[in-house]
C-alpha cells in the first residue's frame, strides 16, 4: 500500500464512508457506501465535474481507472445513485475527517507556527453562502430564502465555516462547519448568530485548548455572544464598529488622551513602498453596553494614512486581552488576518472551481450540506498536501495557481491511468524536470 499523505487521508475517508448510514432498501445495494461517498469526493478533490464519466469510460476501454487507483473506488456508481444514496446522510457523519486533517497540520508543525496573540491559535468565524438559486425547481426544505422587491425569490444555503488563520501564514486550516438552517421568524443575522452559538456548543470542544482566540466581525461583537465565547473557554478579538456600539464609542471619546486613552504612531513602509503612518489608540476596561451588567472589554483602533494624510485603512476592535504598547501592533495584525477566511477559504468554496454540487443536484434532505462538507474537506486536503507532500509542494511552486495545478491533474487523469497519487506526482515532476528530475547543474 502506498504511504503518501494523500493515500493515508483517503484510507481514513474510506473507513468513515464505509460506516455512513445506508437508507437503501431491497436489491439496490450493489455499490458500497464507501464507493459512493469517495466517488462524490473525487469530483471535489479533482475539481472536475466530468472526472467520474471519464473514469467510467476508461474502465470500459482498459479495465483500469483513476477513481479506483487514486480514491479506492471499486465500482463507480452513476450520479443519480450517488445523489439518492447520499441525500439522507447528515454532514456531521463526515466531521471526524476534519480531525484527521487537523492532526496532519499539527504533525507538520503548522498549527504551532501559526500561533499569534498571547501565543494562542486564531480561529476566525464567518458565514458563507455555498449555494444559491432563483429557480423554483431547485430547492429543499432546508433552503433559506430572500424575497426580492420584484417578487422573485432567492433560495440559498449558508454555513459557519471557521478556519485557523495567522498573520504570518497564507494558509488557512478549515475546521468543522455548522450549517445554517432557517428558523421561523428569525432575521438573517439572528440565524447566523444562532449558528455560531451552535458551533460553540457542538463543535468548538474539539478545538478548545484554553489557549485560543476567536476572531469575528461586528455581527458577533455583542454581549450575549461574548458570554458564550468566554463560557466555552475562548478569548476573543472582534471587529467593533462605532455605529453599532455607540455607548462604548462615547465612553472612549470621553477619555483623557494620555491618561486612560493610550496612543502610539509608527512609520511603516507600505505595500507600494511608500511611507505610511499607522496610528494606534487603545483603552482597557471599557463597558461594552450601558447598565450595571455590561461586560468590560478592551478597545483598540488603528488608522493608517499615507503621506498626504489620506486614510488608507481604519478599524476598531474589542477583546478580552489586556491591550498595551507591547501587543497592540500584533493584536491589530491578528484581527486583520481574519480577511483570509474570505480570500482563502470562502472564496475558493464559492468561486474558484469548487462549486461542483450541480453535478449531483440539490437533493431534498442533506445533500447540499454534505457536498459542501466534502468541498471543505477537499480544500483542507489540498492545503495539507501543499504543506506536507514534498512533490505537491514542488509542483505547486512550479505551476503556480492551485487552479492550474488541478487543470493539469484533470487533463492527465482523463487520458492516462496512474497507479497511485505518488505515481501521478512523479509523472508530473518528470515532465516538468523538477525535484528528482531537475537537470543537474554543473
Ligand atoms: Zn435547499
Amino acid at each position: 500500500m502506498e504511504g503518501s499523505i494523500f493515500s493515508k487521508i483517503i484510507r481514513h475517508f474510506r473507513d468513515v464512508a464505509g460506516g455512513l448510514p445506508d437508507c437503501r432498501k431491497g436489491k439496490n445495494i450493489q455499490y458500497a457506501m464507501a464507493d459512493i461517498a469517495l466517488s462524490a469526493f473525487s469530483v471535489f478533490f479533482t475539481q472536475s465535474p466530468s472526472f467520474l464519466s471519464f473514469q467510467r469510460a476508461m474502465e470500459e476501454a482498459r479495465g483500469r481507472n483513476n477513481a479506483r487507483s487514486l480514491f479506492g473506488v471499486e465500482r463507480i456508481p452513476c450520479d443519480n445513485h450517488i445523489r439518492q444514496t447520499l441525500d439522507p446522510v447528515e454532514p456531521s457523519e463526515l466531521f471526524s475527517l476534519f480531525e484527521q486533517l487537523h492532526a496532519g497540520f499539527d504533525q507538520a508543525g503548522l498549527l504551532e507556527a501559526m500561533r499569534a496573540v498571547g501565543n494562542t491559535r486564531l480561529i476566525a468565524l464567518d458565514a458563507t453562502w455555498y449555494f444559491s438559486s432563483q429557480s423554483e425547481s431547485i430547492r429543499c426544505p432546508r433552503c433559506s430564502r430572500i424575497e426580492h422587491q420584484n417578487g422573485q425569490c432567492t433560495h440559498y444555503h449558508s454555513a459557519i465555516t471557521p478556519v485557523i488563520v495567522s498573520p504570518s501564514h497564507k494558509e488557512v486550516v478549515p475546521l468543522r462547519p455548522d450549517f445554517i438552517v432557517p428558523q421561523d421568524g428569525h432575521a438573517k443575522q439572528d440565524c447566523e448568530i444562532a449558528a455560531a452559538k451552535r458551533w460553540l456548543a457542538r463543535q468548538s470542544g474539539h478545538y478548545a485548548s484554553g489557549n485560543d482566540t476567536l476572531l469575528g466581525d461586528d455581527l458577533y461583537a455583542h454581549q450575549p455572544f461574548f458570554r458564550q465565547v468566554l463560557l466555552h473557554g475562548y478569548h476573543f478579538l472582534f471587529t467593533c464598529k462605532p455605529s453599532s456600539h455607540t455607548h462604548l464609542q462615547e465612553w472612549v471619546d470621553a477619555l483623557q488622551p494620555g491618561a486612560d486613552l493610550h496612543s502610539m504612531k509608527l512609520r511603516v513602509k507600505g505595500k507600494s513602498n511608500q511611507w505610511e503612518s499607522w496610528h494606534y489608540r487603545w483603552a482597557n476596561d471599557a463597558p461594552l453596553t450601558e447598565g450595571e451588567n455590561a461586560l468590560r472589554v478592551n478597545w483598540l483602533e488603528v488608522t493608517m494614512t499615507d503621506k498626504e494624510e489620506r486614510v488608507l485603512y481604519h478599524n476598531s476592535f474589542i477583546t478580552d486581552w489586556q491591550v498595551g504598547q507591547k501587543n497592540v501592533v500584533g493584536m491589530v495584525s491578528a484581527a486583520r488576518s481574519r480577511w483570509k477566511i474570505e480570500n482563502e477559504s470562502n472564496n475558493v468554496l464559492k468561486t474558484k472551481g469548487y462549486h461542483l454540487e450541480h453535478n449531483f443536484g440539490h437533493g431534498k434532505q442533506h445533500l447540499s450540506s454534505l457536498l459542501a462538507t466534502m468541498n471543505l474537506l477537499a480544500f483542507g486536503l489540498h492545503t495539507l498536501l501543499e504543506i506536507t507532500d514534498e512533490a505537491s509542494r514542488l509542483l505547486r511552486t512550479k505551476i503556480g495557481a492551485r487552479r492550474t495545478f488541478f487543470d493539469h491533474i484533470r487533463t492527465l487523469t482523463t487520458y492516462l491511468d496512474f497507479e497511485n497519487w505518488s505515481h501521478l506526482m512523479d509523472f508530473m515532476m518528470r515532465g516538468l524536470e523538477i525535484g528528482p528530475y531537475a537537470a543537474q547543474k554543473t
